[in-house]
């Protein structure tokens, strides 16, 4: 099978699956896990969780897992996977430096702690990008090319000065990763997570005609903005959310707001009458496809 990206329904939260071939040759990775929840993915069967997910497709090993920020909904599915698949590395850009106290009593704080023990426990490797490979790829496999996209430097460091731990946890959607996807270098598919548009703004050079935009926090209409989603000009608008609405997501003009603003084709990872478990891209045939 050619290369694809899945756009995994994991309730409310994010997961993202990129996998690359060149003849015998293949790249599994993910970006986010989604929930680890069990009662998410009990509520609904149209959910899957990552590593039932990976039992559905016949994949045994992960090359990467990239972590776009430590909020539950993003990083706890990771727990699924260790000692279940072999995971070659785990890619963090956050590295909280605070007292391990005064982080242990915050949510997403205590889970980055948590997962970290996993991949010592199960000798998976793990390492800290820096902002300043913005503008070359991560990872370049045959024609295709990563790229980790980060908020400006400035932004990352006021972030490690925070010292209410709760605003830490509530600021770090702002400080998200994004990852951008290039085949024979033309933009593919630009994975926002929960970083609002604008903050991509001093890489919007990179970021020019992208197909797919998996858009930011959940179709939450404050995170996008008309000069950048102009820039992107996305023929395709998926959403990470579920049917519930939960926290109020996506927002509830989503459709609208992304019409006013360009062309592209909303689609919803689970919302009201939908049926599939991931939304299927394929990277060669540039066709969208939806998958149980
Ligand atoms: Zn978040
Ligand atoms: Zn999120």
């Amino acid at each position: 099978m050619a290369s694809y990206i899945d756009f995994i329904n994991v309730g409310f939260g994010e997961a993202t699956f990129i996998h690359l071939e060149h003849k015998n040759q293949v790249l599994n990775i993910f970006v986010d896990t989604g929930s680890d929840q069990q009662a998410n993915y009990a509520r609904d069967i149209r959910r899957i969780s990552v590593r039932d997910y990976l039992i559905r497709q016949g994949i045994k090993s992960i090359d990467y897992i990239f972590i776009t920020h430590f909020h539950e909904d993003h990083l706890s599915g990771i727990k699924l996977l260790l000692g279940e698949v072999k995971v070659e590395e785990v890619v963090f850009h956050l590295k909280p430096t605070w007292d391990r106290k005064s982080m242990e009593h915050v949510k997403s704080f205590a889970l980055y702690h948590e997962v970290i023990n996993l991949l010592e426990k199960h000798q998976v490797s793990y390492r800290y990008i820096h902002s300043h490979k913005n503008h070359h790829p991560e990872i370049v496999f045959y024609e295709y090319e990563l790229y980790i996209l980060l908020p400006i430097l400035n932004q990352l460091l006021n972030f490690q000065k925070y010292e209410d731990m709760e605003a830490a946890e509530k600021e770090m959607n702002q400080v998200s990763m994004s990852i951008l996807l290039r085949f024979r270098h033309k933009n593919e598919c630009l994975i926002t997570s929960d970083i609002p548009l604008e903050k991509l703004e001093h890489v919007s050079w990179m970021l020019e005609d992208c197909p797919v935009l998996q858009v930011p926090h959940h179709g939450d209409s404050n995170y996008v903005d008309t000069k950048m989603i102009n820039i992107i000009n996305p023929k395709w608008a998926i959403v990470s959310a579920d049917a519930e609405g939960t926290y109020d997501l996506p927002s509830g003009d989503y459709c609208q707001v992304i019409e006013k603003l360009c062309q592209a084709k909303v689609l919803f990872t689970e919302s009201k009458n939908s049926h599939h478990q991931y939304i299927r891209y394929c990277v060669e045939c540039k066709k969208i496809t939806l998958l149980k």
